[in-house]
């Protein structure tokens, strides 16, 4: 791929595509984050005097229905206070933006054209008709073959890939391809279902795999212990006796269980073996989560995508904590991607020990499952056609 820092971009217009699908409550960002991670680009671009138009989603808006809830108002305020300068959000951008060198303007959610999800190659030549460059930034919808993602990199009269983008592709080519062994990975969530495929393709590659969640619900399930009314999948059983087979998921001894899914439940450890029929098992009790942080010791690569307990609910979170400081104290490389993982990190209070923090969720995943994620392969179709 041609990246951003290789070619001279002075005087450009330079339409960024950025994942700013940031949390809002009243009108404000409540949570920066992939705010702070876009910023070291779009300052580059902006030093370098390019006429700077940034294109992002926000949230899941009806196509063709502007509702304000949706608007990127909240994120052009809290860009321009980042930057030091005005960052205008320009809401009719389809038809041409005025954009002077050094200047950069928010085009509003992308997610409000109508051809955005289905790829419209109409919709995506309005986009490129717009710069001399167009510059994927946004890792967190590399994944998705949409008219802002992929659609625009074949239309743009140049298109490359933007320094955040490169970045969590490295991190995480380094730790797929030569990872200094032995190299875990640390997979929890709700559903076995959303992250089968996952599952099943880093088995191979890793010398661990701890799950959590109702992950690891469904395999004590296959492996005949009881889990009650806890989250599971009764139809994956035999795909989670296969997971089970490899010898290289290690099975929970205790477990936190509580009667309902609440956060003011009691909270109660128990043997793997002794969750009642009435009982929900939400997090892992401190024995597993002593032998998990034993395996993270021994290791020297961990990939980090999901809590191993209900962590948003005090009681429960016990588990994720133990496990996500004993990544941050342990000397492997580390990457950690995904929503809940990355707010898992900051309650926990653990970034500084984390190597890598991903800024995908989806396409972190896809990147680790071995798909080709559509940005990135539209990408290289295009650098090898001027190479
Ligand atoms: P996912 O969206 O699949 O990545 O799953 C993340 C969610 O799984 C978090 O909101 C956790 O609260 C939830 N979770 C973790 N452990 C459990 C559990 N034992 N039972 C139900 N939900 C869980």
């Amino acid at each position: 791929m041609h990246s951003l820092h290789n070619i001279d971009i002075s005087g450009k217009r330079l339409l960024i595509r950025e994942d700013l699908n940031v949390p809002v409550s009243n009108g404000q960002v409540t949570s920066d984050a992939r705010i702070l991670a876009a910023l070291p680009t779009l300052q580059y671009a902006l030093e370098q005097q390019a006429a700077v138009m940034v294109m992002s989603h926000l949230g899941r808006p009806a196509e063709g229905h502007p509702e304000p809830s949706y608007s990127l108002a909240p994120v052009a305020q809290r860009l321009s206070e980042l930057l030091g300068q005005t960052v205008r959000l320009v809401s009719n951008w389809l038809d041409g933006v005025n954009v002077s060198p050094g200047e950069l303007v928010l085009c509003e959610n992308v997610r409000f054209c109508v051809g955005e999800k289905v790829n419209d190659p109409e919709l995506a030549r309005q986009m490129a008709d717009l710069c001399d460059v167009f510059v994927m930034d946004a890792f967190g919808t590399a994944h998705r073959a949409q008219a802002s993602t992929e659609g625009v990199i074949h239309a743009a009269p140049a298109a490359v890939a933007g320094p955040l983008l490169s970045a969590e592709l490295d991190a995480l080519s380094k730790v797929l391809r030569d990872p200094q062994r032995p190299l875990l990975a640390v997979i929890g969530g709700s559903k076995v279902s959303t992250k089968l495929g996952v599952l099943h393709n880093i088995l191979p590659q890793v010398d661990h795999l701890i799950v959590g969640g109702g992950i690891a619900n469904t395999l004590l399930a296959a492996a005949g212990y009881p889990v009650g009314q806890s989250l599971h999948e009764p139809d994956l059983l035999d795909a989670a006796a296969e997971l089970i087979a490899s010898g290289k998921i290690p099975m929970p001894k205790d477990v936190v269980v509580g009667s309902s899914f609440s956060a003011d439940t009691p909270a109660t450890i128990k043997p793997v073996d002794q969750v009642g029929d009435d009982d929900m098992i939400l997090d892992i009790g401190p024995q597993t989560a002593a032998d998990y942080a034993g395996i993270v010791q021994t290791c020297g690569t961990i990939l980090w995508n999901g809590p191993v307990g209900v962590f948003e609910f005090p009681a429960f979170a016990e588990g994720t904590r133990a496990l996500s400081r004993a990544i941050a104290d342990s000397s492997a490389y580390s990457v950690a991607g995904g929503g809940d993982t990355l707010a898992a990190i900051n309650q926990f209070d653990v970034a500084d020990g984390i190597s890598y923090q991903s800024t995908g969720g989806g396409a972190f995943l896809e990147y680790v499952e071995g798909k080709t994620l559509p940005a990135v392969a539209a990408l290289e179709a295009r650098s090898r056609s001027v190479a």
